[in-house]
């Protein structure tokens, strides 16, 4: 039996840790509050327009933390009513083809005419080797200091599918922050095109004029997708080929069946470097606008866009799932060996998983 010290002694360990636990609990309260308060902070600081808000929503939408879901999700919808009202334009091209001197003369055009221009990248280079083709080198060194731009060097994930999503809320945080214009940019490479073309309403193919053959090593999807294909460098020695690609990629572009918005795409010639052929490009968009906003197309395409998204993210979660699910993963590698030894078709196999994964 405890002596009634002993006993007193217990007490005071146990209304100690009650008096712990309600301190512990309390703190937790307060944090909660903090970061609720945080959010909030964060949410009016994007919809202010203030840069630094907007790069620590986008850096929380990048954060795979479980912790943050919630969080992800108040800023997300909280910033959609403000969403939407911007021009998102897409330009890809090999590396070295004069991507960021393209976007970085184009960034500052729109901005000295008031425009507020936010430069993204999809970057699947990145989520291969972690190492980028896009974000690595001090790119747009003089579109980084206008008060007017915002760039946002690539996101990496763990997957395309990743990079995409996070791209497609990052477009959304910064159209709720004002900005009106959005570049979005890819490494003509892989199946990034394909992604950046589905979150964008103009399309820009950057090119570069080589001898001999220009639609050798182009592949074809990527024309048929692009609005205007610009080729840059056309300028000096360059200038002759230039303007033989320009006859070549015209004529491939007769080959394709026009498109039902109303818009034949164009070709252009351009030199970044030299800032020569901006103006043009930029005109030649705004035309595209025109058309495509009073033929309805324009909300056509967003329409079929978000259609588009909901069914590749339903896509992808179940993916997921499926993969994930304890079951399957135990039982894969025996049903594959029965594949293989004949024993059962992929199909049977494939109806057997989908069962018993029970998604
Ligand atoms: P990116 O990898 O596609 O982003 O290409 P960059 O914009 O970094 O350009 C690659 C190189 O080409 C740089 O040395 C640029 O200065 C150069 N460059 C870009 N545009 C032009 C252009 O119009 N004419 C010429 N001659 N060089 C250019």
């Amino acid at each position: 039996m405890p002596s009634s010290k002993n006993k007193s002694a217990l007490q005071e360990k146990k209304s100690d840790s009650h008096s712990n636990l309600s301190a512990i609990s309390a703190e937790r309260i307060k944090s909660l509050r903090r970061e609720k308060k945080d959010i909030n902070e964060l949410i009016q600081g994007v919809l202010k327009g203030n840069k630094t808000a907007l790069s620590q929503a986008i850096t929380l939408i990048e954060s795979r933390s479980k912790r943050h879901t919630d969080d992800i999700k108040t800023v997300i919808s909280s910033c959609l009513p403000h969403a939407n009202k911007s021009l998102r334009i897409g330009i890809t091209g090999v590396p070295g083809v004069g991507k960021s001197t393209f976007i970085e003369q184009l960034g500052l055009r729109l901005t000295q005419e008031g425009h507020k221009v936010a430069v993204l990248a999809v970057d699947p280079s990145s989520s291969v080797s972690r190492g980028s083709i896009l974000g690595d080198k001090t790119r747009m060194e003089r579109l980084v200091l206008e008060p007017n731009a915002f760039i946002r060097p690539t996101a990496s994930s763990e997957s395309l599918g990743g990079v995409a999503r996070k791209t497609r809320e990052s477009i959304l945080l910064c159209e709720a922050a004002g900005f009106d214009i959005l570049l979005v940019e890819t490494v003509g490479v892989g199946q990034s095109e394909t992604t950046v073309h589905s979150m964008t309403d103009f399309f820009l193919l950057l090119k570069l004029a080589g001898a001999g053959d220009e639609l050798q090593g182009i592949k074809r999807g990527i024309i048929e997708m692009a609005d205007a294909i610009i080729i840059n460098k056309s300028d000096g020695e360059n200038m002759k080929a230039a303007k033989r690609a320009k006859v070549e990629f015209n004529s491939a572009l007769h080959m394709y069946p026009a498109k039902q918005n109303g818009w034949s795409p164009k070709v252009k010639l351009a030199s970044a470097l030299n800032n020569v052929g901006i103006e043009n490009v930029w005109t030649m968009i705004s035309k595209y606008t025109e058309i495509v906003k009073s033929n309805g197309f324009f909300e056509d395409k967003r329409a079929n866009q978000n259609q588009f998204w909901l069914t590749q993210t339903i896509e992808d979660s179940l993916k997921r799932e499926f993969y994930q699910n304890e079951t399957i993963k135990a039982e894969f590698p025996e049903v594959l060996k029965k594949i293989q030894s004949q024993q059962i078709s992929p199909f049977e196999a494939a109806d057997y998983l989908l069962r018993k994964a029970k998604l």
